[in-house]
């Protein structure tokens, strides 16, 4: 299949500036059909449930998946439409809340690396280390002397990762402000929507600038060849799902993963 976008557009160079602008959140691939592309993450779904079961019967590849986002932008649904029909004995997601008493008695990498994916396994982090550079940095839960210290963390720890056979790829779905309003309002005004409300995310909205500093450093200095950051444009949902399933298949096809050889010959096995 030829891929209907070109995904390098949207990897954040390694060491490099970034400006967040340089990406637009309501970008929709230009002349891309909509119904091509629903149609396109389908098949890639499709593919994805297949390149899973072979890294579960290898055995060998382990795959980190990390999604960070604004509020709003679309972690859950994300996943559930990627991720939609995998076999879930290879597949688990770890939502990172509040740190509970427990893990705040650890270091903030303790109970992520208890997460990790073993062998044969894909783990989708909702949320992440990431908060301890994010939330973390914009409330000032820690002083800035102790969450600066993290970026290199944070690097020497996906380094680790990547080093023992961990594969990551790592995803920014970034939306605008404007589409954050509309989505915070629709779950206003949906009944079946309240549960996910929360009036703290208005307090957030309100720290906007101070966010898109945090998003900015932690891609800046956290994107790396063996843990990419991609920034998703994530204003149109379809084009986040093409955008994030296309991506996910290239880097599962590059493992190039195989279905073990049976243990005998079983030509002459006969079942009595
Ligand atoms: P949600 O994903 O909407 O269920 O919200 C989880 C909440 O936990 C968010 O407000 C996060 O900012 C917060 N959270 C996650 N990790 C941390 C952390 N390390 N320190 C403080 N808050 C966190
Ligand atoms: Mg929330």
């Amino acid at each position: 299949m030829e891929p209907l976008l070109d995904t390098a557009a949207y990897l954040v160079e390694p060491e490099s500036p970034v400006d967040l602008k340089s990406w637009a959140p309501d970008d929709d691939g230009g002349d891309l059909d909509r119904d091509a592309a629903k149609d396109r993450t389908k098949a890639l779904r499709a593919r994805i449930e297949e390149l899973q079961e072979l890294i579960y019967a290898e055995g060998r590849h382990r795959v980190l998946i990390v999604l960070q986002a604004t509020d709003t932008a679309g972690k859950d649904s994300t996943i559930r439409r990627v991720f939609d029909g995998v076999n879930p004995q290879g597949v688990s997601v770890a939502s990172f809340k509040k740190p509970t008493e427990v893990e705040l008695a650890h270091d903030y990498l303790w109970r992520v690396h208890a997460e990790t994916p073993g062998a044969g396994q894909i783990t989708i982090f909702n949320r992440s280390h990431y908060e301890d550079v994010l939330v973390v940095r914009v409330h000032e839960l820690v002083p800035e002397e102790q969450w600066s210290r993290r970026y290199q963390h944070i690097r020497h720890f996906e380094q680790l990762l990547a080093d023992e056979g961990t594969t990551i790829i790592k995803f920014f779905l970034h939306i605008s402000k404007d589409e954050q309003a509309e989505r915070l309002q629709a779950r206003l005004d949906d009944p079946a929507k309240h549960w996910k409300f929360a009036k703290g995310d208005l307090a957030e909205r309100e720290l906007w600038p101070e966010y898109q500093a945090a998003f900015t450093a932690m891609l800046e200095r956290t994107s790396a060849a063996h843990a990419p950051w991609y920034v998703i444009p994530a204003n149109r949902k379809w084009f986040r799902d093409l955008l994030v399933s296309q991506i996910v298949v290239d880097t599962l096809e590059a493992l190039n993963p195989q279905f073990p050889d049976a243990e005998d010959d079983l030509d002459d096995v006969t079942i009595v």
